[in-house]
């Protein structure tokens, strides 16, 4: 089958590499040529463990291309996925100007049956928008279906996550477009992947559901790491006698700076914003968010705490730029909102990250980017451990310790135990316990 993939993002470039590797002929398509060109030379634009070998492996085999021109693609593609960005309005909805130019591309260039796929999150009735401006758009009637079939992925480990997902969900206008869809999904069979089959609005729907209640689950288990703080109980203790019960699951339990990313924020505030607009008060969400957005604050607290109460003209290390480890992404980073608001308060933010130190450089000048975490440490009066990366756990403390000009360390990961920092002979603040 050959398939189409609009946006070469996280998701498309994922999508398409992925699918090229079940056996299927993909064209991925992106408006940003510099993009293209870099992909057509082998090279992936961010940082995602084993996408760049998936992609050569493909590309070298014939299965996988990259282009600027929809036409064509569209044109030799049964199914043509839109993955492209669906960012924050204003007012919180999802943006769908690129949704739109996509579909109004796709109709223009249909000269026979396809089915359009949104990958990208989009709201309720993006499906049914889209069935329209195609049928206003087509230069040349012809049969079509829509469907949606949204994307559950993780940065970081969004190989792993597409070839062996939990499940994966296809909202189709018709059988016959579920019925291809399905097909194309067909190695996932071999290790028994659950498929739900539905209408496109109920996908769409699935989506925002899924992402919002894991986005709560976060700000739930925030909300009792600040109880445990004043009633004096360990939060992992907490959340491991929690998540022992299978009813809740141990999975999201884990406290820290909040919720970030591309998707959770974003997803929880268009998931608002469509509540509003059919008259639908989600308090739930409502409060996953404010407690997200008191978050930063508690954190800059702790950090506050301990230097001493005033951070004008203090040094903070910081470790971890990106929004989780093992990517490049620092959209909406807890750790850059916790950064920022230091230097506000007259701080000088010393970082390092492993992978997004570039990307943390555009959005904030002032940071000032170090070679390594010793660096980092070496003269800073605190350090705070930010994101999560493996290397991170496994830091030579003796040498941060002299490195430091104060023992202090705030770890918002909790990736030490309060014990053993205390008898290395640091101060040391963690979440919840
Ligand atoms: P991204 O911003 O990384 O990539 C979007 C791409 O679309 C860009 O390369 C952009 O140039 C391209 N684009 C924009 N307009 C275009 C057009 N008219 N034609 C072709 N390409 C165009 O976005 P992303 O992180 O991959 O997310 C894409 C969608 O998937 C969003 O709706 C997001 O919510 C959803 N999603 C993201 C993740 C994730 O982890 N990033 C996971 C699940 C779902």
């Amino acid at each position: 089958m050959n398939i189409a993939v609009a946006g070469t993002g996280y998701v498309g470039l994922v999508t398409g590499a992925c699918f090229a590797e079940f056996g299927v002929h993909v064209v991925c398509v992106d408006i940003d040529e510099a993009k293209i060109a870099a992909l057509q030379a082998g090279k992936v634009p961010f940082f995602e463990p084993g996408l760049e070998e998936m992609i050569r492996r493909n590309t070298k085999a014939g299965r996988l291309s990259f282009t600027t021109e929809l036409s064509a693609a569209v044109e030799n593609s049964l199914a043509v996925f839109i993955a492209v960005g669906t960012p924050s309005d204003e007012d919180g909805s999802a943006d769908l100007s690129a949704v739109r130019n996509v579909a109004i591309a796709i109709a223009r260039n249909m000269s026979e049956y396809k089915i359009v796929v949104t990958k990208s999150t989009v709201p309720m009735g993006t499906g049914a928008m889209i069935r329209d401006l195609i049928g206003e758009n087509q230069r040349v009637p012809v049969h079509f279906d829509v469907a949606s079939n949204p994307e559950f992925l993780r940065e970081g480990s969004a190989i792993e996550d597409f070839m062996r997902p939990n499940r994966v969900v296809i909202g189709a206008s018709s059988e016959q477009a579920a019925a291809i869809l399905k097909d194309l999904y067909r190695p996932l069979n071999l290790i028994e992947v659950p498929f739900v089959i539905t209408d496109v609005v109920t996908a769409e729907m699935i989506k925002y559901a899924s992402n919002a209640f894991l986005a709560t689950k976060i700000s739930y288990i925030n909300e009792m790491a600040l109880l445990c703080e004043r009633v004096g109980a360990d939060v992992h203790q907490v959340a491991r006698g929690m998540g022992l019960d299978k009813r809740i699951g141990a999975k999201f339990l884990h406290p820290g700076p909040g919720f970030g990313g591309s998707c959770f924020p974003k997803d929880t505030q268009a998931l608002l914003a469509i509540g509003k607009s059919n008259d639908v008060d989600l308090k739930v969400i409502r409060a996953a968010v404010e407690v997200n957005e008191r978050q930063t604050g508690l954190m800059l607290q702790k950090v506050r705490q301990m230097v001493g109460g005033d951070l004008g003209d203090k040094v903070v290390g910081m470790l971890g730029l990106s929004f989780k480890p093992n990517t490049s992404d620092v959209r909406e980073s807890p750790a850059l909102r916790l950064a920022q608001e230091l230097m506000r308060a007259g701080a000088h933010v010393k970082a390092y990250d492993p992978a997004g130190m570039e990307e943390a450089g555009a959005v904030l000048q002032q940071l000032e980017l170090m070679e390594d975490e010793y660096a980092v440490a070496q003269d800073s009066d605190v350090l705070v451990l930010a994101t999560e990366w493996n290397q991170f756990r496994q830091l030579d403390l003796e040498r941060i310790r002299a490195s430091l000009r104060k023992p202090l360390v705030v770890d918002l990961r909790n990736i030490y135990e309060p014990a053993d920092m205390k008898r290395l002979g640091f101060e040391y603040v963690g979440v919840g316990r």
